[in-house]
């Protein structure tokens, strides 16, 4: 009995959650061209709803500010205060199924301290920085409504499409910044850059910046970045194909690729075997150059290789600065990332020192 209360409850403030946030959305856009700083303030409203309805779904107490003196009758009442965007997005990230990625909660943190600089001091706001932070937090947010949290907003998907097609309508404020970009994405065209269109503006101005290469292999590293809104698309390997001349092979996740003139596909294996040169040197050497990724986690074996002058995760492309990687203290692995306690602390593949005293009082 008190168990169904509280899931009817439940629900239905995570609907009373999501409804409201659809409706600061919209009148978000309806706003932005007269008053481009109460969109933004009320486009990051819909955000911080949305985070916090996904939060309360994997468990009512995340909702409260400190979950430590969460109360249920509290919470059925709606009496309490309730934890803010920024807690709200670390505590999202601590879970990992529904952590999302770091652009986008770059991206969020920036409407969010964007929001609270508007709220506390009296100063306007530029419709183009607006509309260009909306176009990036809707594709990260519809990204999450959309594909990674789909079956948790099923109920709303029709709202949710409405919502997509409503958003289109803030990327013509930004026709006027292509407009003026265009001579210099011409002359980059003359030289030889690709462009493609960006995913969250729309406009044709993606610029395909190569990052690193290796002429040895005519393979290169290419990152996305819109001379519109800067928005930084996925990361691209390019790997000449070995199976035909002159075929190319884009990656973008999991080693994984084919060519688009032969279809002959590839591999982490393959990446990690062409880059890393495992079949050419003996163990020891093998071993300082392959190290394990933070970023992706992907434990069953090391992804991070020498790539130019950085070390990249052939996993997950996440590129390191070459003293980004090194041996952790503790351990003794090779892995990526700040490995400054790691004595104490460890790295991602071991526990460290306190770790170790702490399995051997158990
Ligand atoms: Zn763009
Ligand atoms: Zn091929
Ligand atoms: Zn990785
Ligand atoms: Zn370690």
């Amino acid at each position: 009995m008190i168990n169904d209360k509280k899931r009817i409850k439940s629900q239905e403030i995570f609907n009373q959650l999501v409804l409201n946030a659809i409706d600061f959305l919209e009148h978000s856009v309806s706003e932005i061209e007269k008053n481009p700083k109460y969109s933004i303030i009320n486009f990051c409203t819909a955000v911080e709803l949305f985070l916090k309805s996904r939060l309360m779904l994997e468990h009512w107490s995340l909702i409260f500010n400190d979950p430590k003196q969460a109360n249920l009758d509290k919470f059925l009442q709606g009496n309490f205060t309730s934890v803010g965007m920024e807690g709200a997005i670390k505590r999202l990230n601590k879970i990992p199924d529904l952590k999302f990625d770091d652009n986008a909660e770059k991206n969020f943190n920036t409407i969010r301290k964007h929001r609270n600089q508007l709220v506390h001091f009296f100063n306007a706001t530029e419709l183009e920085i607006v509309a260009t932070e909306e176009c990036k937090g809707w594709f990260y947010l519809s990204q999450l409504l959309r594909e990674k949290w789909k079956d948790d907003f099923l109920e709303y998907v029709d709202d949710i499409d409405k919502l997509d097609k409503l958003m289109l309508n803030v990327r013509r404020y930004l026709q006027a910044k292509f407009n003026a970009l265009l001579p210099e994405i011409e002359i980059k065209k003359k030289q030889g850059i690709s462009f493609n269109t960006c995913p969250s503006c729309g406009f044709d101005s993606s610029e395909n910046k190569v990052i690193a290469e290796i002429s040895q292999f005519s393979d290169y590293l290419l990152s996305p970045d819109c001379l519109v809104c800067n928005f930084e698309a996925g990361k691209e390997l390019i790997v000449s194909c070995p199976n035909c001349e002159n075929g190319q092979i884009k990656v973008q996740e999991l080693g994984k690729g084919e060519c688009e003139s032969c279809e002959y596909s590839i591999n982490l294996d393959y990446l990690l075997d062409k880059y890393a040169e495992s079949k050419h040197i003996e163990k020891g050497l093998f071993e300082n150059n392959r190290a394990y990724c933070n970023s992706c986690e992907h434990f069953k074996q090391p992804t991070v290789v020498p790539y130019e002058n950085i070390w990249l995760c052939l996993s997950c492309l996440k590129s390191y600065d070459y003293n980004q990687v090194g041996n952790c203290e503790f351990c003794g692995e090779l892995v990526s990332g700040n490995l400054d306690d790691s004595f104490l602390s460890g790295c991602l593949m071991c526990e460290g020192m306190a770790g170790y005293y702490r399995d051997k009082d158990d």
